[in-house]
């Protein structure tokens, strides 16, 4: 087969004439029509994604603790997962609070222009810090009692609740584990071969991706470029500096850290590990949800990594939702370089408390777009910035954020890589380590004829 009829480098053609497309749209004014006629099917690739990421966190997380020869295991896997994602978490605020204070983008800003962000953007900051204030009142234990749902289908309706599906999934599958395996198996087998059902329909909604993400790339940019090509410009040479800071930080986390982690706790080769995982990060770019990447992560994860069903079905979803250490870098940088900007210093307390918020804050971020800026208002006002200041960076936001997104769910791969390889569960991958859905779904085609 020539390359570029392999899927993803379709899927990279399709980013870069998006990406194209959208420059030329938003100089050529044609922002209507894009958003009329384009755009749209950018939303329904995310939105055929995220229909199937409920149904999939249920069936594979319910199989995969039903299948567990005991709750040991379990806490076993669970302790060693998240034990990760913390550690992992502070690593990247501490690169990304390294990398602010030694670049000092704040101190680049001119007056003039902050002066202009902070108006332009003020409506937009009064409806954001709203959102985080009402988060702010609530008591301290609330986001404990946010991951047990009273209504399980209030929780399935919303892809912000994943983590309440991941709870009542991980519960149900205790429950099948503990109850007499005769009554267990035929709704353990419902769920096993709604779990096939989903993993067929990713491959065929991952058939249409090249589509997706030209079209998702070229409407974010006329959206983003309202105001015409000039004026994303100047946002961009007033704010280069600070762009630039948020993408080293995120480039050294996701190619030297979890690189090196790889190296030391996995026998995975590093060339396999990124042309394997790369369909999810150009998904995860282009869509700015790890939720909505979700199913391709866990597809790449176990057929082009090799991780095992029953690690990837449990730390991959609990990783989408909580795991977000692209987020976290991004807010410590963000705050600080907020405070540079409006003159304000921050000692070394101010600085680790920036760290403890943004742990738990990237903890408590929504896997969607733009969830990240909410939460940073917290961190602000942790430190005594105001929180209005997140004017001067709204702008540029939705760049930021498809880039780290990208971290985001390369970390959820890592974790899962390494714990994987710790519990004895990192195979050969079966399809190799290039990803191409088009063999699984011809190969599922034949099977259908020859059975017809
Ligand atoms: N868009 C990010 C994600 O889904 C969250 C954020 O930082 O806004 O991973």
């Amino acid at each position: 087969m020539p390359w570029y009829r392999k899927l993803h480098w379709q899927i990279i053609i399709g980013l870069v004439l998006g990406l194209v497309f959208g420059v030329v749209a938003a100089a050529m004014g044609w922002n209507e029509f894009v958003a009329d006629w384009i755009a749209p099917f950018g939303t329904i690739f995310i939105n055929l994604l995220t229909l199937i990421a409920v149904p999939l966190v249920l069936a594979s997380l319910i199989t995969g603790v039903a299948s567990l020869a005991d709750l040991k295991k379990l806490s076993r896997i669970g302790g060693k997962t998240i034990a990760i994602y913390l550690a992992t978490t502070v690593i990247a605020l501490i690169i990304g609070l390294a990398v602010v204070n030694i670049l000092q983008p704040g101190k680049t800003v001119p007056e003039d222009m902050r002066d202009r962000l902070q108006q332009t953007y003020q409506e937009d900051v009064e409806t954001r810090t709203g959102i985080a204030e009402e988060a702010k009142e609530r008591g301290p234990l609330q986001p404990l009692v946010d991951i047990v749902p009273g209504n399980f289908f209030e929780s399935a309706s919303s892809n912000r609740n994943m983590l309440q599906v991941v709870f009542v999934a991980i519960f149900l599958g205790i429950g099948l584990l503990l109850i007499p395996k005769e009554k267990a198996k035929p709704l353990i087998a419902i769920f096993d071969s709604l779990m096939a059902l989903v993993i067929m329909l990713v491959e065929i909604i991952m058939l249409t991706a090249p589509v997706g993400v030209f079209a998702l790339l070229a409407g974010t940019i006329t959206s983003i470029a309202t105001g015409g090509l000039a004026g994303i410009l100047e946002l961009l040479t007033a704010l280069g500096y600070y762009c630039i800071a948020v993408i080293l930080g995120l480039a050294i986390h996701t190619f030297v850290t979890y690189p090196v982690l790889l190296k030391i706790f996995t026998p995975k080769s590093l060339r396999n590990f990124f042309p394997a995982i790369a369909p999810a990060q150009l998904v995860a770019f282009s869509t700015s949800s790890s939720g909505a990447t979700l199913p391709v992560t866990m597809e790449v994860a176990e057929k082009n990594v090799g991780v095992s069903e029953e690690v990837s079905s449990f730390v991959l979803p609990l990783g989408a939702t909580i795991n977000m250490d692209g987020t976290g870098l991004y807010q410590a940088v963000a705050a600080v370089f907020i405070a540079q900007t409006l003159g304000l210093g921050l000692d070394i307390g101010a600085q680790i408390t920036i760290v403890l918020t943004a742990v738990l804050a990237s903890i408590g971020t929504a896997a969607v777009p733009s969830a990240g800026i909410v939460m940073l208002v917290i961190i602000l006002e942790a430190v005594n910035i105001p929180s209005a200041g997140i004017a001067l960076i709204l702008g540029v936001d939705r760049i930021l954020d498809m880039c780290r997104t990208v971290t985001n769910i390369t970390g959820d791969l890592t974790v899962a890589t390494i714990v994987a390889s710790s519990e004895g569960q990192l195979h050969a991958p079966p399809h190799g380590p290039h990803y191409d859905p088009v063999d699984s779904i011809e190969e599922a085609f034949e099977e259908a004829q020859g059975i017809g």
